[in-house]
């Protein structure tokens, strides 16, 4: 295999077992001679780690970024008009005294232009959260995970320095196995960007099919050649139905069924895959078939498989905003 595939499973919901399957695909892909590299691309809430049973870090460094406003108490004139400008409420008033919230603060800079005695500065890099290495993960692979502190912004930044060095221990070949965060935010929007292939994890309830409708869409815009792995599949008849309708006229391929099965939660208490854990049980022997039929059709082709069923068209993007003071809005980054 020549170069670095980036294959992200991705789901738009969570709960949906989106780590579990990203876990044992990984095992498999390694245990199958692929030269691969983890990611766990959900800066917010990392589970990658111990549902693989990593159990300590072998480096770990603050991730810094961006900037964080301060107030110069001997130069303010307590005006208030930093208070009424910043559009994330992030002054505050204590003792008498304006005071800027370091964890709500965005470095938007609009308090700074507004004050008339410019008694505001600025702290840089400002630490932000955490980038962890394993460089064994005890299953022939490294991982690198990331946490982003409460209240910083960015979190789709942390993403990419994840990905980035993960990316750099392949050396230029091997699989980038990328694990999303939930939803269609900028930590997914991080995962897919500059990625080939998406393996899109969905059980058949109507809240995961209609965050599977979305996260694809999202996985067309960027240009990614999509698959589906139904988990849970049997719970819901009707509902799996409608995703093998969606897949169809999508043009997506199912490479998986994986039926309920108890063994997975136990599993996941042991903080082993499901597929060492209980690798008899029907959930283990599913995921095992979805990890060969990637391991064996998708991966050695990659770039076949990529020109086969990407988009053909460029699917359209509208983001949506969130303005702290004035609600939803579209457009933007
Ligand atoms: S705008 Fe400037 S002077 Fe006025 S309260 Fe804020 S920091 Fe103080
Ligand atoms: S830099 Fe922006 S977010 Fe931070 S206090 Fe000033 S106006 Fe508010």
């Amino acid at each position: 295999m020549k170069g670095v595939v980036e294959l992200v499973v991705a789901s738009g919901k969570g709960g949906v077992g989106k780590s579990t399957i990203a876990a044992a695909l990984a095992v498999h892909l390694a245990g199958r001679g692929y030269r691969l590299a983890a990611a766990d691309a959900d800066a917010e809430a990392p589970n990658l780690h111990i549902v693989l049973g990593v159990e300590g870090w072998d480096e770990e460094e603050p991730y810094r970024e961006g900037r964080v406003a301060y107030i110069l108490d001997d130069k303010c004139t307590q005006c208030g008009v930093c208070a009424e400008v910043c559009p994330y409420g992030a002054v505050e008033v204590r003792g008498g005294r304006h005071w800027i919230n370091p964890w709500i603060c965005e470095g938007c800079i609009t308090c700074s232009a507004a004050c008339p005695v410019k008694a505001i500065r600025y702290r840089f890099n400002v630490q932000a959260g955490w980038i962890r290495l394993a460089r064994s993960t005890g299953h022939g692979f490294p991982l690198v995970s990331g946490e982003i502190l409460p209240g910083r912004p960015n979190s789709g930044k942390i993403v990419t320095e994840i990905k980035n060095r993960a990316k750099a221990l392949l050396g230029g070949e091997g699989v980038l196995l990328v694990d999303a965060a939930a939803g269609i935010g900028c930590q997914v929007i991080s995962s897919l960007t500059g990625a080939q292939l998406a393996l899109l994890v969905v059980e058949p309830t109507p809240a995961s099919l209609s965050d599977l409708r979305r996260v694809h869409r999202l996985a067309k815009h960027f240009g990614l050649a999509s698959m589906i792995a139904v988990n849970k599949y049997d719970i819901n008849p009707d509902m799996l139905g409608e995703i093998e309708e969606y897949a169809e006229s999508e043009g997506v391929p199912i490479l998986g069924r994986i039926p309920y099965d108890e063994a997975v939660p136990r599993a996941i208490a042991a903080g082993r895959p499901v597929t060492l854990h209980s690798p008899g049980s029907p959930a283990a022997r599913a995921i095992e078939e979805l990890a060969e039929r990637i391991a064996s059709e998708v991966l050695p082709e990659w770039r076949r498989w990529w020109a086969k069923y990407r988009p053909r068209r460029p699917e359209p993007y509208i983001p949506v905003i969130l303005h702290p003071n004035r609600g939803v809005g579209g457009g933007g980054g």
